[in-house]
């Protein structure tokens, strides 16, 4: 049952955390009514006993307006989402998903620590983390879309409707035939990140044509964009420890690969066991039919299907990294 948002209360919990156990379980029993596939089946299996203000002995005045107070908050967000997830019951059928992408849980109060990933280590230490994979217990996984050279108005409109977040990494010498088109997609509420000026093969490259590319389009992003953003992912996933040194130097936080790749066809697996687990990260490119076997619009439907078939929902990587 994780990631549906449903738990058993523990013993000895306060009741104001009974009340927002029971009411997280409204939501997902409210969802699943919005959303169709296995899991949801499973949610609607578990509605429980909906009202958290039932059955309860009456208890000090004081004490109950702070339960109202706490559930009337927690009930509106309850409502938010149940809003969201029918809109994007519609928008799934417009754009011809096989089924209704399911709903995040709501972000972490505080993000995890993450560590470079065992075998992507350089000698350098204190350095931004690589990872391919998020550490969450959630099920949800990370949408990510690279370069910039497919810059198709569909996609922007479909992803808006849907409410899928994803993150870009984007390089230079393809955004800026159209910065207009990025800045659309940041106004959707997209966080653009850092791919290079010139997608260069790093390790290929001394310190300083390595510093040039990572944080001249840095300066570039800020100045089209207003923000020097904390994410870095080198070309081809390839680095050294002057890559990570000099993305440091201006200012990058972590720089996350990816764990699984998504075409209008297929998918591509770095794990062995070809599947999904709790805090993937997907990378995907802006292209179009010339580049590969269909649209942007293709692809998602494609990369929507394995994620939402899996059970998983799609998260956004900035509430977690
Ligand atoms: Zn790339």
């Amino acid at each position: 049952m994780k990631g549906t948002g449903v738990r058993r209360p523990a013993a000895g919990r306060t009741r104001t955390a009974r009340a927002g156990l029971a009411l997280a379980a409204v939501l997902a029993g409210g969802l699943a009514a919005a959303c169709s596939g296995p899991a949801a089946t499973d949610a609607a299996g578990k509605r429980p006993a909906a009202d958290p203000a039932h059955g309860r002995p009456a208890a000090a005045a004081g004490a109950r307006a702070e339960d109202r107070g706490g559930a009337g908050a927690l009930a509106a967000y309850v409502e938010k989402v149940r809003k969201a997830q029918a809109a994007r019951a519609v928008a799934a059928k417009k754009w011809g998903l096989a089924k209704t992408p399911l709903p995040a849980p709501p972000p972490p109060k505080v993000k995890p620590k993450i560590t470079t990933r065992k075998g992507f280590e350089t000698d350098g230490e204190g350095l931004p983390p690589v990872f391919t994979t998020v550490p969450t217990k959630e099920k949800i996984v990370f949408l990510t879309i690279d370069d910039g050279a497919e810059k198709d108005p569909e996609l922007l409109r479909m992803m808006s409707e849907l409410r899928i977040p994803y993150s870009a990494f984007l390089s230079d010498y393809l955004v800026k035939e159209d910065y207009g088109y990025f800045r659309k997609m940041q106004d959707a509420g997209v966080a653009l990140h850092n791919h290079t000026l010139n997608h260069r093969y790093m390790p290929g490259l001394s310190y300083a044509q390595q510093k040039r590319e990572i944080c001249d389009q840095q300066a570039t992003l800020e100045k089209h964009y207003g923000k020097r953003p904390p994410l870095f992912r080198p070309p081809y996933g390839n680095y050294n420890e002057n890559t990570l040194r000099a993305a440091q130097s201006c200012g990058v936080k972590a720089v996350p690969l990816w764990a699984a790749e998504a075409f209008p066809d297929r998918m591509e697996w770095r794990e062995w066991d070809r599947d999904l687990h709790p805090g993937d990260i997907i990378l995907t490119h802006f292209r179009g039919k010339e580049d590969w076997k269909g649209t942007m619009p293709d692809m998602i439907r494609r990369v929507m299907k394995t994620v939402t078939d899996k059970g998983y929902a799609v998260a956004r990587l900035e509430d977690y990294v």
